[in-house]
C-alpha cells in the first residue's frame, strides 16, 4: 500500500487526485489531507478515504471539522493552522506528497515534505516560481524525487530521456541533445477578443475558460497568460533550462500538452485529452502507468490542430513574467506576489482586467530585486511585493 498525503485536497487538482485514488484503492491509501476552510468537503474525504490525519489552515474550520469527526466516530486526527498543514506535509509517513495548494501558501508545506525524502507530486507552481533554486538544492540534499503535475511540465517530463527525468532541477539538456522546450497554452478565452474590449472584461467572463476547468486563480492567470509566464519560470527551474531554450506556442485545442525539440530535428510531443487526471496518474504511479479514468483522444473527432505565436500586446503579463525570469528569483517571487494580489482585487471588482498587468509591471519596477536565495529573503520579497501591490491598487 502506497501512502499518499494530499495538500489542497478540496480544490480542483485535489478533487481530480481523489478521483484517481478512488480507482486504485488496493494500491494507495490517503494518509493525510490538508485544505484551508472547506469543512464539508474535508468531512466527506474523511468518511470515504479514512485518512489518519487532516489539517485545516483556518483554525475555526479545523475546530468544526474536529468536532464533526468526533461526532461521527471517525478515527482521524485534525490539526490546525499553518503549523498543522506543515506538520502533516512533513511527518514522513507518506511515500508521495502532492502539493495542490494554490499560491505562495504551498511553499513551506512542500519544503517540509521535501525534507522527508519522499516523492513530491508538484502542482503548486507558485512554490517553484518563488523558490526554484533553493527548492532543488533541498531536493538534492534530502534525496527527494519531484514528479511534475502541471500538465505542460508533466508532458515535457514524459518527452525527456530517462537520464533527464532523474535529474530534475539539474538537467544537462545539451548533453542529451535537447534544443528547445515548446511550452503550449490554449491562449485562454480572450485569444480573439478585439484588444480594445479587453479593458472591460469582467471576472465572470474571465472565469469561463474554453478548455480547462480549474480553480479561480489559475483560471484568471490562464486568461492573462500569466499562467504561461509562471510556467515558463517553473520550466526553467524544473528542467534547468536557460530562458532562450523555452518557446511559448499557442495551441487553442490543448491536445498537445507540450513538446521537446532535439538537435537532430526530432520533436517529441505528449498528447491527450485536456484532463488533469492524466498528469496526476503519471505522478502517482511513476514509473508505472495507471488507469486515470480519462478516455483516449479521438484524433478524427479532434479535427484540426492549430498554432500561433503569442502576441505580447494581448498578453502583457506573459512578457513581464519572462522578463522577471531573466532577472532572477527576487523578481520571480515579486511578480508572483503582485499577481496574486492583483488577481484577488480583480475577482473582487476592485480593479479592471488589464490593470492586473499594470499592477505587476509597477510592482516589478518599484521594488528592488536582489539575487535572493534563502526562505527568509523569499518571504521578505513576497511581503514587500504584496504591500507594494496593495498601494498601487489603492492609487488606481
Ligand atoms: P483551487 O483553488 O481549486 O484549490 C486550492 C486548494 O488549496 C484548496 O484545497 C484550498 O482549500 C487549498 N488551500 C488554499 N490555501 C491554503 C492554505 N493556506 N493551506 C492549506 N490549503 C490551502 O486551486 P487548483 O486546484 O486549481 O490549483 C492548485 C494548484 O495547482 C495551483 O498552484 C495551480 O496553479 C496548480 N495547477 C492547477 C491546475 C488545474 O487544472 N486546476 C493545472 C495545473 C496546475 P479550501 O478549499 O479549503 O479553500
Ligand atoms: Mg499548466
Amino acid at each position: 500500500m502506497k501512502e499518499i498525503t494530499l495538500l489542497g485536497a478540496t480544490g480542483s487538482i485535489g478533487t481530480s487526485s481523489l478521483q484517481v485514488l478512488r480507482l486504485h484503492q488496493d494500491e494507495f491509501h490517503l494518509h493525510a489531507a490538508a485544505a484551508c476552510s472547506s469543512v464539508d468537503k474535508m468531512l466527506a474525504i474523511a468518511r470515504e478515504f479514512k485518512p489518519h490525519r487532516l489539517a485545516m489552515f483556518d483554525k475555526d474550520s479545523a475546530k468544526k471539522l474536529r468536532q464533526q469527526c468526533l461526532d461521527e466516530n471517525l478515527d482521524c486526527e485534525v490539526l490546525e493552522g499553518e503549523e498543522g498543514v506543515i506538520e502533516i506535509a512533513g511527518d514522513g509517513e507518506a511515500a508521495q506528497v502532492i502539493d495542490a495548494i494554490v499560491g505562495a501558501a504551498g511553499l513551506k508545506p512542500v519544503l517540509a515534505a521535501v525534507k522527508t525524502g519522499c516523492e513530491i507530486g508538484l502542482a503548486n507552481k507558485e512554490a517553484l516560481v518563488m523558490s526554484g533554486r533553493l527548492f532543488f538544492d533541498e531536493v538534492k540534499k534530502y534525496n527527494a524525487k519531484v514528479l511534475p503535475i502541471d500538465s505542460e511540465h508533466s508532458a515535457i517530463f514524459q518527452c525527456l530521456p530517462g537520464g533527464l527525468q532523474r535529474t530534475l532541477g539539474f538537467c544537462d539538456l545539451e548533453k542529451y541533445g535537447v534544443k528547445n522546450i515548446l511550452l503550449t497554452g490554449s491562449g485562454g478565452p480572450f485569444r480573439t477578443t478585439p484588444l480594445d474590449e479587453l479593458e472591460n472584461v469582467t471576472a465572470a467572463q474571465a472565469l469561463a475558460h474554453p478548455v480547462w476547468s480549474m480553480g479561480p486563480k489559475i483560471t484568471i492567470d490562464s486568461s492573462t497568460m500569466m499562467n504561461k509566464g509562471l510556467e515558463f519560470i517553473e520550466a526553467s527551474y524544473l528542467f534547468n533550462a536557460p530562458g532562450e531554450t523555452i518557446k511559448i506556442l499557442i495551441h487553442p485545442q490543448s491536445f498537445i500538452h507540450s513538446m521537446v525539440a532535439f538537435k537532430d530535428g526530432a520533436i517529441m510531443a505528449q498528447l491527450g485529452q485536456p484532463d488533469m487526471r492524466t498528469p496526476i496518474a503519471r505522478a502517482l504511479g511513476y514509473p508505472e502507468r495507471l488507469e486515470s479514468g480519462v478516455n483516449l483522444l479521438d484524433f478524427v473527432q479532434a479535427g484540426q490542430f492549430s498554432f500561433v505565436a503569442p502576441d505580447f500586446n494581448r498578453y502583457p503579463c506573459l512578457k513581464l513574467a519572462i522578463a522577471a525570469s531573466k532577472m532572477g528569483q527576487g523578481a520571480t517571487t515579486t511578480i508572483n506576489a503582485a499577481n496574486e494580489v492583483a488577481v484577488e482585487a480583480f475577482l473582487k471588482a476592485q480593479i479592471g482586467y488589464m490593470d492586473i498587468s499594470r499592477v505587476c509591471a509597477e510592482v516589478l519596477e518599484k521594488t528592488k530585486h536582489d539575487n535572493i536565495y534563502n526562505l527568509e529573503e523569499i518571504f521578505q520579497a513576497d511581503s514587500v511585493a504584496r504591500e507594494c501591490a496593495r498601494k498601487v491598487i489603492g492609487n488606481f
